[in-house]
C-alpha cells in the first residue's frame, strides 16, 4: 500500500511511524512533513488547503491511501478532492467536517441526536452575548463558531474578557460550563462501524496546575487509570452511535476518526466538543501503545469495510507525551534557535522545527517537539519522557512538569 500523509507536526509524525511500521505500507510519502519524518518516508512539498494539489499529487505519485491529519485541509474538502480522483481518503467530507468546522453545526447535530453536551446558545449580538453568560453565569464558557486552532474557547470568570472574547469573534457560542475530569477518545468509523481507541488525557494550559492561557497541548497520556470500566462502552452508545446516525440521516456520513471531547460530570459524561480528526497531543500517547497495523486500520474505514471485531491490539502498561514549545508561546513563536539533544533519540516527535543549510536543527513553530515515552506504569513512562524532555536544550524551552502527575499520584477521581 502506498500511503500520502498530509501534515506537518508531531501528530502526523506519529501517525507517520505507526504507518511505516505496517508490513503492508510499501512506501509513504509525507506532504508538507517536517525534519523528523524524512527518516520514515519521502518528503514533497503541498499546500495543504489546497484540495486540487492533495489530489493532483496522490494520483501523480500513484497513491492508495490519503491520510489526513489536520483539520483545516478536512474543512477545505480535501477528502472529497482524492475521492473525487477514486483514491481512498482517510477523513470526513468537507459537509461531515462541519462537525468540528462548525461549533453550532456540532450543537445542532448533538441535539437531533439527543447525545449528552452543555446547554448552550448560539449568539450574533452583543446583547445576545450578554443574556447567554447572564442566563449560565460564572465560569464563562465562549466559543469562536469557526475553526480557531485551539485559540478560538475562552473559559474565565472574568465578565468582562468573556464579552471581549465574543465581540471579537462575531459569531459565538456560549454554553455552560462542565465541571469534571476531561478525556480524549478517538473512534475511527467508516460512517457505520466504530472502533474506538484507548482514551487519553491532554493539557491545554501552557502552566503547571492548567495556569495560564490555553494552547494546542502541552501533553498527553494514555490509558486512564480513574476511567470507569465502562466508560467507553457507554460513550459509544449514548454519543458515538447516535451521532454516526444522526450525520447518515443528514447525506453527510462522517468517516475518519470522530474524536470525541468529554468532561465526566456528576450527570455522566458530556461531550465538550467533536474534532473531525486526531488529537494532538493525544495522538502521540496513543499510538505509542497501538499494536494493530495502523494502515489496514485506517484504510478499511476510508473504504466502508472497518470490522469491529476482533477489537483492536494494546501494549501493556502507559504512554506519556510531553510538549516541548518554543520561547514566547502561545502567543507568539520564537524561530531559529538551535535545537540539541533531538536527533536520533526515540520518542522524539518533531512539531515545529525546520533543518537549518547548515544541518543544524532549529525551532520553527509554536509546538516544537513531542517528547514521547512508554513505561509498564504511568509513573515510570513518565520518568521515560522527563527523561528524554532533560535531554533536549533550546533557548527559550518551555514545558509543563506536570504531564501525567496526578494521574500517576491516583489523585483523579470521577464525580
Ligand atoms: P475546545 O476547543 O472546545 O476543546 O475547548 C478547549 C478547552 O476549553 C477544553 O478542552 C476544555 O478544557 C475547555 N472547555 C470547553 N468547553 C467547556 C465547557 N462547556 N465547560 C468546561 N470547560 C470547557
Amino acid at each position: 500500500m502506498r500511503v500520502l500523509l498530509i501534515g506537518t507536526g508531531a501528530r502526523e509524525h506519529a501517525i507517520a511511524a505507526a504507518l511505516a511500521a505496517d508490513p503492508a505500507v510499501t512506501a509513504l510519502l509525507c506532504a508538507p512533513g517536517n525534519p523528523g519524518m524524512a527518516g520514515l518516508g519521502e518528503l514533497a512539498p503541498v499546500d495543504p488547503l489546497d484540495p486540487g494539489a492533495v489530489a493532483a499529487l496522490a494520483v501523480e505519485w500513484s497513491a492508495d491511501l490519503v491520510v489526513v491529519g489536520p483539520e483545516a485541509p478536512l474543512v477545505a474538502g480535501v477528502a472529497d478532492a482524492v475521492r473525487a480522483k477514486g483514491i481512498a481518503c482517510f477523513g470526513p467530507s468537507q459537509a461531515a467536517a462541519q462537525l468540528e468546522g462548525s461549533k453550532a453545526f456540532a450543537k445542532d447535530v448533538m441535539r437531533a441526536a439527543g447525545v449528552p453536551t452543555a446547554r448552550s446558545f448560539v449568539c450574533t449580538t452583543p446583547d445576545e452575548l450578554a443574556a447567554a453568560l447572564d442566563e449560565f453565569g460564572p465560569p464563562y464558557v465562549v466559543k469562536d463558531d469557526g475553526l480557531a486552532a485551539g485559540k478560538g474557547v475562552v473559559v474565565t470568570g472574568d465578565l468582562a474578557a468573556a464579552l471581549a472574547h465574543g465581540a471579537a469573534c462575531g459569531r459565538v457560542v456560549v454554553e455552560e460550563y462542565l465541571a469534571g475530569p476531561e478525556v480524549s477518545l478517538f473512534v475511527v468509523t467508516d460512517g457505520t462501524a466504530a472502533v474506538p481507541l484507548q482514551p487519553a488525557q491532554d493539557f491545554k494550559r501552557i502552566g503547571d496546575d492548567d495556569e495560564g492561557p490555553n494552547t494546542g497541548g502541552m501533553g498527553a497520556y494514555s490509558p486512564l487509570p480513574w476511567a470507569p470500566p465502562d466508560l467507553v462502552e457507554q460513550v459509544m452508545a449514548s454519543v458515538v452511535q447516535p451521532t454516526l446516525a444522526e450525520m447518515r440521516k443528514r447525506d453527510a456520513p462522517f468517516s475518519g476518526v470522530l474524536y470525541v471531547g468529554l468532561a465526566l460530570t456528576t450527570e455522566g459524561p458530556k461531550v465538550i466538543e467533536f474534532n473531525c480528526r486526531f488529537g494532538d497531543p493525544e495522538t502521540e500517547a496513543v499510538l505509542a501503545r497501538l499494536d494493530t497495523p495502523l494502515a489496514g486500520l485506517l484504510h478499511a474505514a476510508a473504504v466502508g469495510r472497518l470490522s469491529e471485531d476482533p477489537p483492536l491490539a494494546w501494549r501493556s502498561g502507559a504512554a506519556v507525551c510531553v510538549v516541548m514549545a518554543s520561547a514566547g508561546y502561545p502567543e507568539s513563536a520564537r524561530k531559529d534557535d538551535v535545537i540539541t539533544g533531538a536527533d536520533g533519540v526515540p520518542g522524539v516527535l518533531h512539531a515545529g522545527t525546520a533543518r537549518r543549510e547548515d544541518g543544524a536543527l532549529v525551532t520553527a513553530g509554536g509546538r516544537v517537539l513531542a517528547c514521547t515515552a512508554l513505561g509498564d506504569s504511568l509513573p515510570e513512562a513518565r520518568e521515560a519522557a522527563y527523561a528524554i524532555v532533560r535531554g533536549i536544550g533550546f533557548d527559550g524551552a518551555q514545558y509543563r512538569t506536570d504531564i501525567a502527575l496526578k494521574a500517576a499520584e491516583g489523585k483523579i477521581s470521577v464525580p
